[in-house]
């Protein structure tokens, strides 16, 4: 294999890339370093990364799909790093291995993540049997969904069985973390009956559970009243395909509380849609969704990139808006040039 980049200094002095097999051998021994670095390749902007990148994806894949997928949201605030390090704290009690990864398409190169921060676990992030990676910076929400996607493969072939996506509860994220997790959580704050108006409805429709955090101290019984209502709220909804239905439960992450309840819940629903067949099922609907998107994508690209598009598209871009040609017509015409 050529190692690409020889000829600018900056990558003269990066580590040279290794085999594909290389990678795939570190991961499954569980080295994190090497883990870290096969992951750095799959976020890589770089052209000549990525068909190494793919290969080391496509050899991970054989010993990927076993662990529990959880996705986790909530406003910024309602204490999900808390929550993860404590979930994340009794899992690794329980002998399990645990990755955390976000998906924070805000997130900008330079500062890097406000999510998946070692910092924010300090405790996790000390333990040998966790892995916490932040989300992938300087991307679009297609680049991140994509790149964690398959980061949750590579984790997987290291053995890490609980897998943890991270989403601040902001727009379009959710639906990212919702189409690549077995389960999906929303956080919510206590007082917060009202909240229910200002948390998008599709997201509470997303839930497999609600739960009410930072249920402690003077805020209990707010958080008993948050809990009432969001049980009713639910009520509401339509039933669900996998035929569960969501509990809203109360926990204190920040003193443990709650979280071994959250967990049972979380194992229950792997049995029930496990023996029910939706649990498969799902995420064959899902490995569907991430080939349309990306045949979607990679259309998308093909198309503008084109060099006779390229040329004629400001052309017909002012045909189109000063309404000498309709829409569809340009998209004709475009398309045309393609030979479509
Ligand atoms: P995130 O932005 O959603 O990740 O929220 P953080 O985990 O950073 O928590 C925000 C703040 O809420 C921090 O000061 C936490 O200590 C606090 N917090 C988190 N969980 C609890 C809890 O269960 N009870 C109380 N009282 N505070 C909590």
């Amino acid at each position: 294999m050529s190692e690409p980049g020889k000829n600018s200094p900056k990558q003269r002095k990066r580590k040279p890339l290794l085999t594909p097999e290389a990678y795939l051998q570190g991961i499954r021994q569980g080295d994190r370093v090497r883990l870290g670095q096969a992951i750095t390749l799959v976020e890589s902007h770089k052209p000549e990364h990525a068909a190494l990148a793919r290969q080391v994806v496509e050899a991970c894949l054989p010993y990927s799909g076993q662990s529990i997928r959880l996705g986790i949201t909530g406003s910024p605030g309602v204490g999900k790093s808390t929550f993860i390090e404590s979930l994340g704290m009794y899992l690794i009690e329980q002998g399990h291995k645990v990755a955390v990864l976000a998906i924070d398409p805000s997130s900008k190169q330079s500062k890097g993540s406000i999510l998946g921060d070692k910092t924010r676990m300090s405790q996790l992030s000390a333990q040998p049997h966790a892995f916490i990676r932040p989300s992938p910076a300087g991307e679009s929400l297609g680049g991140v969904a994509r790149k964690t996607r398959e980061t949750i493969l590579l984790c997987e072939a290291a053995g890490y069985d609980v897998l943890i996506i991270e989403t601040v509860g902001v727009g379009q994220s959710e639906t990212a973390v919702h189409s690549m997790v077995d389960f999906f959580l929303l956080l919510l704050l206590p007082g917060a009956g009202d909240e229910l108006q200002g948390i998008k409805r599709g997201i509470v429709e997303m839930a497999d559970l609600l739960a009410v955090n930072k249920a402690d101290g003077d805020r209990l019984a707010l958080a008993k009243e948050a809990q009432r209502s969001y049980r009713n709220a639910l009520h509401l909804l339509p039933l669900k395909e996998s035929g569960w239905n969501p509990p809203v439960l109360r926990c204190a992450a920040l003193h443990h509380e709650g979280i071994s309840e959250i967990w049972e819940q979380v194992l229950q629903y792997q049995a029930t849609t496990k023996e029910s067949g939706y649990f498969q099922q799902h995420r064959q609907e899902q490995a569907k969704y991430w080939l349309l998107e990306f045949i979607q994508e990679k259309l998308t690209q093909l198309f503008f990139e084109n060099p006779s598009v390229k040329e004629q598209w400001e052309q017909v871009e002012h045909k189109v808006t000063s309404g000498e040609w309709s829409s569809i017509k340009g998209g004709e015409y475009l398309f045309g040039l393609l030979g479509y």
